[in-house]
Order: C-alpha cells, then structure tokens, then sequence
C-alpha cells in the first residue's frame, strides 16, 4: 500500500533572510525528499532567533509528519537551534560525553568552552554523525513526531542528510514509496508548441500529472503516476525528435556518445560561445574520445588569422555571416584532423556589432561526412543566456545531423 508522508523543511539563518545567501539547502533536500516518495507540504525560514525557530518547528511539526531544520547548530553564539529544538521539543539540554569527546578532537582542544555547545543535546537525541565538519546532526522526538535538525554548511548538510537522515525516514515511515516518474528532455520547441502538441494531456486533473518548465530553451517535462511509463512513451512519439533524453541527460552528454557510437571526432571554432561549447563537451567523462580541441576565434582578425577566413568574406559577408560560420567549421575540422566541424557566430550584446546586427542574432554551421548544414540563430535574453543558446543549437543541429 503506498503511503502518503508529509515532510516540511525550516531553514534558519539571518543571512538567508537578508537574500545574502541562497537558500540551496531546502532546494536540495525538497527534492531529495520528493524523489523518496515524500510530500513536502511546507517549507518555511527564520532568522536566528532562538523563539522564531521553536514557533515555526511547533507548528511545521503540527503540519507535517517529521520535520527537517537545518543551520545554527555551530558553536557561535548565533547558533541557537539546538536550544530551540530543547524548548520546543519540552526537553533539557544535556551533554553527552561522547560527542564531547569527538567535537573536542576534531577541534584539536581548541576554545573548549565554546565547542562544548556542540556536545549539547535535548536530553533523548540520536546523534547523527557528521563525517565531514563539527557539529553533528541531531534527531529528536517531538510529541511523536521526528524532528531532525541537521548544520547549515551545504557540504556537511548532504553527508549527514545521505547517511542518516534519508535512511532513517525511510526506515520510520516505511511503506513511503516514490511515485513512478519520467522525466523527457526537449529542445527545438517553443513551451506553447509543446503545450498545443500535448493538448489535453497537460490538464491538472489528469493522471499521470504532466509538468512543463523551460530553462534556456531546453524543456524539462515531467510525468508523475501510477502509468507514467507509458504516458512517457506516448509523449515521446508526439514530440519525436525534439526529446534528446531523459532523466538528468544532458544535450552535450547525448550528442558525445552518439558520437563516440559512430567513432566520429569534433573539432570547434568559437566566437559567440568563446569556448562555453568546448566547455559542455570537456563536463562530459570521455570527452577526449571525440573532441580534438576548439580554437576560440573572437575578433575578426583571429577568424582570419586562425580559422583563414578571408578578409573580404569578413568585410562583405561579415563576421556574423552564414559564409563566415561555414568557413569557421571547415577551418577548424580541417586544422585539427576532424571529422566533424562546429562553428557559431553572433552577438552576444548588450551592444549591436558594428553593422547593427541585434543581440542574439548569429549561425551555428556543422560540417562533416553528411555535408554542410549552417542554422540562423535568433534568440532572446542577456548575454549569457544567449551564449548557452547558441550552445545548445550547435549541438542540437549536431545531433540531428547525427540521427540522420
Ligand atoms: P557552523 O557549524 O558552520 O556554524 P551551522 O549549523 O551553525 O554551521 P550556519 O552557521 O547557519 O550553520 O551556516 C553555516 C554556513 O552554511 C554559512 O556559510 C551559510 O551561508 C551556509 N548555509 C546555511 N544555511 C544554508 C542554506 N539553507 N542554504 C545554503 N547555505 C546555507
Ligand atoms: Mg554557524
């Protein structure tokens, strides 16, 4: 019988509130949970405030059937949620010698006193060891609920959440399974051409639950449900092509192994992308099977010094030209002994390039054993994001080529 459990996280820390430091801890752990088959019904976030913490855990726990806080459980007197977690939980704080006896060698019996806090736990605690810092996770019982409360620093967080927390949810609220879920991911499509190739299968209301989010033109679609492996397979013949993968696959990912696959190797000529494209390739493990190296040609003159486009091309057609582009992705396949040649060239603004050409415009040029095939490329966004699309266009024209 699947079993539905609520969980509810509570971040604390005055810099969280100040937007000084992102709140990538809840992030993480709500879906961690989620993946684990958990409902996170509420997250919530204080300051370091010894009553703001003990309020919002009584009454998350009042939501939820555990609870999960994280930060101020550090030795500095801002630290305040083991008192807080105590006080709300009716409990004393007590030492517990032998995590006094760790915290101490850890800190190599420096500034006793102050470590000593750390050794401190609402009377009854499990202790949950932090292989990686200080001060040790906790978990308590409050009115029957379980309350764990874990330190803030990100690294620390994920070990103990991994080791102990995750595990001993599991094992307390047994029977929570994941829902079966299937993640497609897309590009070449508009959100709104999706949604109208999806049509009805988008409703709230139905089962599985079909999601759509979009993040620099890649769309993630997400089926969660009982049937969401056939749902998945129905959505991916609607969509054909345009789905380059599922789960966490990435684009560059995808199209590295289908060139590994065929044996081909890639050689990159960057202006636009100035060697993001080489960057996404080097990310993947195995990327010197293919790719041969990327001659990032930024100014003019490099276009014509390391890729020999000629001047008049850059003077007649332009450097932002389908010619240039073309002639880039020759050079480059040529020059390092490739198989596959990719050039991209554009704007990246804010500013116009000297002919006016608008932010965003440019081509992304294949060249290889199946021909030429150049792309205009007209996207939108700050100069970053439409870095990554040229990006991504590259090696999606890339993979296309590569389906044949
Ligand atoms: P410490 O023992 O290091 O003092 P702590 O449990 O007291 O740990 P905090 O002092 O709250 O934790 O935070 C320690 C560090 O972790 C800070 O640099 C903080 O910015 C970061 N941090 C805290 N909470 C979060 C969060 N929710 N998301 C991301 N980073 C966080
Ligand atoms: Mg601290």
């Amino acid at each position: 019988m699947m079993k539905l459990t609520r969980a509810a996280i509570l971040s604390v820390g005055d810099e969280l509130l100040g937007g000084r430091t992102i709140n990538t801890n809840a992030a993480y752990m709500a879906q961690r949970l989620t993946d684990a088959g958990f409902l996170v019904v509420a997250t919530d976030t204080v300051g370091d405030d010894e009553f703001a913490i003990a309020d919002s855990l009584k009454s998350l726990a009042g939501r939820a059937d555990t609870v999960v806080v994280t930060g101020g459980l550090g030795p500095t007197p801002d630290d305040v949620t083991r008192e807080a977690l105590a006080g709300a939980a009716g409990k004393l704080l007590v030492p517990d010698r032998a995590l006094r006896a760790q915290v101490m060698e850890k800190a190599g019996g420096k500034a006793p006193r102050r470590n000593a806090r750390m050794a401190r736990v609402p009377d009854g605690a499990v202790i949950l060891p932090n292989p990686v810092g200080m001060a040790a996770g906790l978990r308590v019982e409050m009115g029957g609920t379980p309350v764990y409360a874990l330190p803030g620093v990100p690294l620390e967080l994920e070990a103990i959440f991994e080791q102990s927390v995750l595990p001993d949810m599991k094992a307390t609220f047994a029977g929570t399974k994941p829902m079966p879920s299937r993640v497609l991911r897309v590009f070449g499509l508009r959100e709104a051409e999706v949604a109208e190739k999806l049509g009805e299968l988008l409703d709230r209301a139905r089962d599985p639950v079909v999601g759509v989010t979009v993040r620099d033109g890649i769309i993630t679609i997400t089926i969660t449900g009982a049937s969401a492996e056939q749902r998945a397979a129905e959505i991916r013949k609607k969509l054909d092509r345009h789905v380059f993968g599922e789960g966490d696959q990435t684009l560059a990912g995808v199209v590295l192994d289908a060139m590994k696959e065929r044996g081909l190797t890639l050689a990159l000529a960057e202006s636009i992308t100035g060697g993001m494209l080489a960057s996404l390739v080097v990310d993947q493990p195995g990327a010197s099977e293919v790719l041969k190296g990327s001659i990032v040609a930024y100014v003019p003159e490099a276009k014509h010094e390391l890729l020999d486009v000629p001047k008049t091309v850059l003077s007649k057609a332009g450097t932002v030209s389908e010619e240039t582009a073309l002639r880039m992705a020759r050079a480059a396949r040529k020059k390092l002994s490739a198989d596959v040649g990719i050039a991209t060239t554009g704007v990246a603004g804010p500013d116009l390039d000297e002919r006016g050409t608008p932010t965003g415009r440019g081509f992304v040029a294949v060249v290889g054993p199946k021909g030429e095939k150049v792309e205009k490329v007209s996207c939108r966004g700050d100069r970053n994001a439409v870095r990554r699309r040229f990006a991504w266009i590259a090696l999606d024209l890339l993979r296309h080529r590569l389906l044949g």
